[in-house]
Parts: structure tokens; C-alpha cells; sequence
């Protein structure tokens, strides 16, 4: 059962919207605004935590991992910053930044979100195409996609194109997407890595209901297994923000012996320490859980949150060509 950890404060992590200004300006702003920029003194990852840890209100720190984000102290308010009014900065945790890190769509490639909305990693994906190419945004949620719209309109978002659709109705054979080759798949999860939540909670016995969590396991499969069928894709990332090995290692697991060799589990940033978990019986035999990557509140003062990321084998990419 999960333990309930009380009295995690998170730093307040920011993204710079790249396509809308630069790491520098934004420092240069915050920096004439008075908050002081803080540095770590070694390298390591514990003197890195450690900086972190100790920032201040209105002190900040940039990101050793992933380049556009700037971590903040607890208690700093940006709501009614100029910079987030105008789309400059985005409020994403810092395990949220990672799955579109490590997709990495490159400018002018084909790229789908399959469950988008409200579309953080959307406009994170489209900074990192630098506008180029093409987004295919999905969410089956009409609200949520509404409210994806208007972020991605603030964000100066103009490569993505928005549908309020169930992608496990979305037909890979269609021309549409014969060229999708980066897919991200971040479904609905228990939500249970998320730390406002963990803190409200004494004993979050909906959220940790083994048949709700294998509720949820059958449907992120589904998702990720359809992902998995479109043709020319040729790298994919799997993500939630739940604790559960029953979302996470185990939908990972699975999703691989479904699809018989023609997907292999790349490593997920193995600078960061805190990794999958080995499933007690993996029923092939052979998982491994170390490659992908969690993030933990305590250790990482992040949300709890896990990553894994798949690149198709060489022989089946030559072969659907
Ligand atoms: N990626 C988003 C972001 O970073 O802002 C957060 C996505 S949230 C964890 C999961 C989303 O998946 C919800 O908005 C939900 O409506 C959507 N969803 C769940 N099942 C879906 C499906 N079959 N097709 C499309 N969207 C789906």
C-alpha cells in the first residue's frame, strides 16, 4: 500500500517557452525583478538535490538536466507573473519536462500526442520541433481539449493540430498518419506520484484499489499496444504520474510481450538514480525495469512519476518500409 508522505514541499519548477523567448531573456528578467539566481557547487546529483532543496522564495536555480527549466523556492508565486500571462513560462513539474526530453522530436518530423490535453507536453513537444513539422494532438475529453486549444494558442503553438477524438479510434492505417515516427503516450493515470495529493491524503485507499489499478493497467496497455501499430513509428515514450507497478512496470511488461521483438526498451536519462522497479514475477522472464526511469518525491523532489521509452527494432523498421 502506498505510504502517505506528508509534508513534501516541491520546488516550484517553470519551462521557458522557447518558442516564444530564451533561457536567457527570461534569467535576465527574473534577475532584474530581484530574485537571485543560485548555482550548484559541484556536479553531483546530491549537491544538485541539496541546492534545490535549500532554494529560497524567489531564488532560482537552472535545471542541470533539462535545459529550459528553472526551479524555483517554495512559496514563490508566479500566477500573476508578466512572463506567464504572455505564454513566456509554462508552471511544469520538472518529472512532467522529462517524457518530451527524451522523445526529443526533431524540427520537421511527423509526431502524435495521443492523450494531449491540457497540453503541457504538447507545447513542450512542438518548442522542441521549433514550430516544424507536424503535431498530431488527441484527447477524448471535449472540455479538456478546449482548454489544450487555448494553452497551445498562448504558447504561440502553430505546428499542432488539435482533436477532440478516442485515439483507440484513430486508424493507423490512415494516410493521415503514415508518416508519424515519435509518438508520446501520457494516458490517464490514478494520479497517485502527485504530491498535493499524497499530502491530503491519510489513506488513499481509491486511488490504491487493486481492481481500480488494474482497471487503469487494461486501458493504458490498450493505448500504448494501438500506439504501437502505427507504421513508420519509430520511437515512443510511455508515461504516468502514478506509483503504481500496476500502470507502470507491468503495462510496460506486457505492452513488450504483446508485440513479440519488435520493440526494445531504451535507457531513460541513467544520470538520474531513481529507477523502475523489477516486477516480482515478470511473466517473460526477462523485464528490464532499470531502464526506465521514476521519479520520486523525496529523492527527487518532483512528483512521483515514471518514464519509459521504446525504439522500434532495425529488422521490423526495414521491413515497413
Ligand atoms: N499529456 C497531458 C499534459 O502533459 O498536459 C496530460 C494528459 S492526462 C495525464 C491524460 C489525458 O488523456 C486526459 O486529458 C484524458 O482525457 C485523456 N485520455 C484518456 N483516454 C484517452 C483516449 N482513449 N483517447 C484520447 N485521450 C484520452
Amino acid at each position: 500500500r502506498l505510504k502517505v508522505k506528508a509534508g513534501i514541499i516541491l520546488p516550484r519548477y517553470i519551462r521557458v517557452n522557447t518558442l516564444k523567448t530564451s533561457v536567457k531573456d527570461v534569467i535576465d528578467h527574473f534577475k532584474k525583478e530581484g530574485f537571485l539566481q543560485q548555482h550548484i557547487t559541484s556536479p553531483s546529483y546530491e549537491s544538485y538535490i541539496s541546492t534545490v532543496r535549500s532554494l529560497a522564495k524567489n531564488h532560482f536555480l537552472l535545471d542541470i538536466h533539462i535545459p529550459e527549466l528553472l526551479a524555483f523556492g517554495a512559496g514563490t508565486d508566479l500566477h500573476d507573473h508578466v512572463l506567464y500571462k504572455s505564454g513566456e513560462i509554462i508552471f511544469q513539474d520538472k518529472a512532467s519536462c522529462i517524457p518530451g526530453y527524451v522523445l526529443a522530436p526533431p524540427p520537421g518530423s511527423e509526431v502524435m500526442d495521443c492523450c494531449a490535453a491540457p497540453g503541457n507536453k504538447t507545447s513542450q513537444l512542438a518548442a522542441m520541433m521549433q514550430n516544424k513539422g507536424k503535431l498530431h494532438a488527441f484527447d477524448k475529453d471535449p472540455k479538456r481539449t478546449a482548454t489544450m486549444v487555448t494553452m497551445l494558442l498562448r504558447s504561440g503553438v502553430l505546428c499542432a493540430s488539435c482533436e477532440n477524438i478516442d485515439f483507440l479510434r484513430c486508424d493507423p492505417e490512415s494516410p493521415k498518419y503514415k508518416d508519424v515516427e515519435y509518438i508520446l503516450v501520457d494516458p490517464s493515470c490514478s494520479g497517485s506520484g502527485i504530491v498535493n495529493r499524497l499530502n491530503d491524503m491519510t489513506d488513499d485507499a481509491m486511488s490504491t484499489a487493486a481492481s481500480r489499478l488494474d482497471g487503469l493497467g487494461r486501458i493504458q496497455l490498450s493505448i500504448l499496444v494501438h500506439a504501437m501499430t502505427f507504421p513508420k513509428v519509430k520511437k515512443l515514450v510511455y508515461s504516468t504520474c502514478s506509483v503504481h507497478q500496476r500502470e507502470n512496470e507491468s503495462v510496460v511488461n506486457r505492452a513488450l510481450q504483446l508485440t513479440g521483438d519488435h520493440f526494445k526498451l531504451i535507457m531513460v536519462m541513467k544520470e538520474l538514480p531513481s529507477r523502475g522497479k523489477e516486477l516480482s514475477e515478470p511473466s517473460n522472464g526477462f523485464f528490464q525495469a532499470k531502464k526506465c526511469l521514476r521519479m520520486d518525491p523525496v529523492s527527487d523532489l518532483t512528483n512521483g512519476f515514471f518514464v519509459a521509452m521504446f525504439e522500434k527494432r532495425k529488422h521490423v523498421t526495414d521491413s515497413v518500409k
